[in-house]
């Protein structure tokens, strides 16, 4: 196989900062890094390994100068292609970058090397009585970095979200090798949301603060057994609707547990075809033994055949074993195992599972599949044999097939395990042009070279003529008629070349006075009536509605949002950055471009690899990006409410990358100018 050689030239350099033992070049060396957990394969051109942070930075710097592509790589279980280095280039092996730095019990947080294994960071805070949520099935070998840059998340995501849920602050250093260290202040738009689950494309993460959770004094895991797996998932339904303070569900199906249980079959009847797994945590023993009876009582009348329930820690991890020897078990059936996804809508759950069955069918591929309730995905891990090419085509071809069934279904392209390679091609299904290109234009914010793990999450421009589209509203047609209104001011505007100053109730800007070049575009008309999928726990909104106005329609339901309390409308609120928490429960948007052009960026699942987060460049973008018109949120039950801290007004700081964003964005500076002064003389 020909190798480009673009590595010796630079050889000096790097051996430089890591020593000649850490640039690796020989074709044994680069081969072993060809491949990862997913299906793609390519060879780099060399691996570099590090001993320090410090050595990063540098590394990144000479080969950004060189323009040479850099792949950050840490344990390899990406799912999706995640590290193959399709153009070559290097891989940055940054596994050995493993030190937990400190534990402050006080203060609920760590700050940890991005190397650190997952399994190492929970052995490291189990004798202090505290734990890392994010518990990826792979959290034995997974990596701290892995998990971030891919925004993982394992059963206990139903009480505590995602990986970047526990994320605190980042240090990334980004493609042109500056090292930066950002949270979430409100400031601006929130870049360290944005290169959580960016897969690399944005940079290399090097330090994280994470925050970490007390282990609850009682937990009691319940198995119930069914006999169909419809019922195994209303009972799940129900459990999440309870209000009971789930802290882990899952659902196996019966392929799973003929592999896993092979002969240990004698705790749960033979007519099983399903196993429900579910933990219930709390301080007060009494009330977790008779909320996991509540628990038991749901799953029976769901029509459970048989129930164990088990609240000492070993009884319980035999419980878990089940799941968590899953995939090894699994693997043994074939010579290889590939472990798919589809990420619908909780609602949708029993339908999605039963496309996923025919689509199996019909591909004639065997399939365990685990499902997680918490967030509407079905894993489906798929085993076959990748020397038959038919075999091999038939798992693409089935693959492709789930996750457009997904979307149909209102899902997204994965959830926990990334876009990768692997799925790229399949934003073409959920995005419009336009939105692609606007997903583009934050990479290239922040990487124009592109460098940064290259061809993972965009598909490349003609990608799209590949596929039919599956249904997905990308046009404007059906918009409401308040939507056109602003679309159509907007075009006039730019057309004009005339700014605008967007504002929602106008509490939190002090704009310029308005002239010719600069005129006031109220969003409050954005009033399109929210809509509450109680059983998805979601809740759409025009921009213009006032909170208080979603904050009553909630209540009168039994939920709440989980923000702090504050004032103005929902646009506002996000574009001000004065609640930065919003950016936790903003599950999605649609918007307008400063030259009127529709963007829809709404989702109605709880967990979704879409691209990069537009949740988080929108919160704190004071409208200069686009203006919101309508917002999907996350609500929770009134007992789920947290307090938090009241909302304060936070002064303006953007970044480098922020300017380089408005820059592709919106080339003309028409949307609050202002705030990105020096731009263009006209708009002064
Ligand atoms: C058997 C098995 C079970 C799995 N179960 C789950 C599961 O339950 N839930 C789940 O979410 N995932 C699961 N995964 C997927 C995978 O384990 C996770 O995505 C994990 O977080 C990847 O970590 P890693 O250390 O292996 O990262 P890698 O695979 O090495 O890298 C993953 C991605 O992150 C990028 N990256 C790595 N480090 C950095 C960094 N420091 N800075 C920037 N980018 C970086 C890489 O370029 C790549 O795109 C599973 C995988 C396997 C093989």
């Amino acid at each position: 196989m020909f190798i480009q050689d673009r590595i010796s030239g630079l050889r000096s350099q790097l051996d430089a900062v890591v020593g000649k033992d850490n640039v690796r070049t020989s074709e044994a060396e680069t081969a072993a890094y060809s491949y990862d957990s997913g299906l793609s394969m390519a060879q780099p051109e060399a691996v570099i390994f590090f001993d320090s942070v410090q050595q990063v930075a540098p590394v990144v710097k000479i080969l950004s100068q060189a323009k040479i592509p850099f792949i950050p790589r840490m344990a390899g279980t990406s799912l999706t292609g995640g590290t193959i280095p399709l153009r070559g280039g290097v891989i940055l092996n940054l596994s050995r970058l493993n030190k937990i730095i400190f534990i402050n019990t006080q203060e609920r947080t760590v700050l940890v090397e991005t190397g650190v294994l997952n399994a190492e960071l929970q052995k490291a805070l189990k004798p202090f009585g505290y734990f890392f949520p994010p518990d990826p099935a792979s959290s034995a070998v997974c990596t701290i970095g892995g998990n971030i840059a891919e925004n993982a998340s394992g059963p206990s995501r139903i009480k505590y979200g995602s990986t970047g849920d526990s994320v605190l602050r980042l240090e990334v250093v980004t493609p042109d090798g500056e090292t930066h260290i950002w949270e979430p202040d409100g400031k601006s738009p929130d870049l360290m949301g944005l290169v959580t689950g960016s897969e690399g494309t944005l940079g290399i993460i090097t330090r994280a603060w994470l925050k970490i959770q007390p282990v609850p004094a009682h937990t009691c895991t319940t198995a119930a057994a069914f006999a169909v797996l419809d019922q195994a998932i209303n009972a799940a339904s129900q459990l999440m609707e309870s209000g009971l303070p789930l802290s882990a569900l899952e659902i196996m199906d019966k392929t799973t547990l003929d592999a896993s249980l092979k002969r240990k079959t004698f705790l749960f009847p033979h007519t099983m075809r399903a196993l429900l797994l579910t933990d219930i945590s709390g301080d007060n023993k009494e009330e977790t033994d008779r909320q996991t009876e509540q628990a038991v009582q749901i799953c029976l009348d769901n029509s459970s055949i048989k129930t164990e329930t088990a609240c000492e820690e070993s009884d319980r991890k035999k419980l878990w074993d089940i799941r968590n020897r899953a995939f090894p078990a699994l693997a043994r059936i074939a010579p290889d195992i590939v472990l798919e996804e589809a990420c619908v809508p909780r609602s949708k759950l029993n339908e999605a599972v039963k496309k996923t069955r025919e689509v199996l069918r019909k591909y004639r591929l065997t399939a365990g599949i685990v499902i997680s309730p918490g967030t509407g995905s079905i894993h489906p891990h798929i085993v076959f044999d990748r020397r038959n090419q038919q075999d091999l085509r038939r798992v693409k071809n089935a693959r492709a097939e789930l996750t457009k069934e997904a979307i149909i279904l209102g899902g997204s392209v994965a959830g926990d395990y990334g876009i990768g390679v692997d799925k790229r091609l399949a934003l073409n299904w959920l995005y419009s042009t336009e939105e692609l290109d606007f997903l583009a234009k934050i990479k290239y914010a922040f990487d124009p070279f592109n460098l940064s793990n290259p061809d993972k999450i965009l598909p490349v421009n003609n990608d799209a003529d590949l596929f039919e589209e599956v249904g997905r509203n990308h046009n404007a047609a059906n918009l409401n008629p308040s939507v056109h209104t602003l679309l159509a001011a907007l075009r006039n505007r730019a057309d004009n070349r005339i700014s605008s100053v967007v504002c929602g109730s106008g509490s939190q800007i002090k704009p310029p006075p308005e002239t010719e070049k600069l005129k006031k575009l109220d969003t409050r008309f954005l009033t399109m009536d929210p809509v509450l999928n109680k059983q998805n726990r979601t809740l759409k909104a025009g921009a213009g509605v006032e909170i208080n106005t979603l904050r009553a329609l909630l209540r009168d339901n039994g939920m709440e949002l989980q923000m702090p309390d504050t004032f103005g409308t929902i646009g506002g609120i996000i574009a001000s950055g004065r609640a930065p928490e919003i950016t936790r429960i903003l599950l999605g948007l649609e918007a307008a471009t400063a030259e009127g052009v529709y963007l829809n960026f709404t989702q109605q699942t709880l967990k979704a690899a879409r691209g990069y987060d537009i949740s988080s460049i929108f919160c704190g973008s004071r409208g200069a990006y686009g203006i919101i018109l309508s917002v999907v949120l996350q609500v929770c039950l009134i007992s789920e409410k947290r307090i938090f801290p009241p909302a304060m007004p936070v002064p303006f700081r953007p970044e480098p990358v922020h300017r380089a964003f408005k820059e592709a964005v919106d080339p003309e500076n028409l949307l609050n100018p202002w705030l990105y002064p020096g731009r263009k003389e006209d708009n002064k």
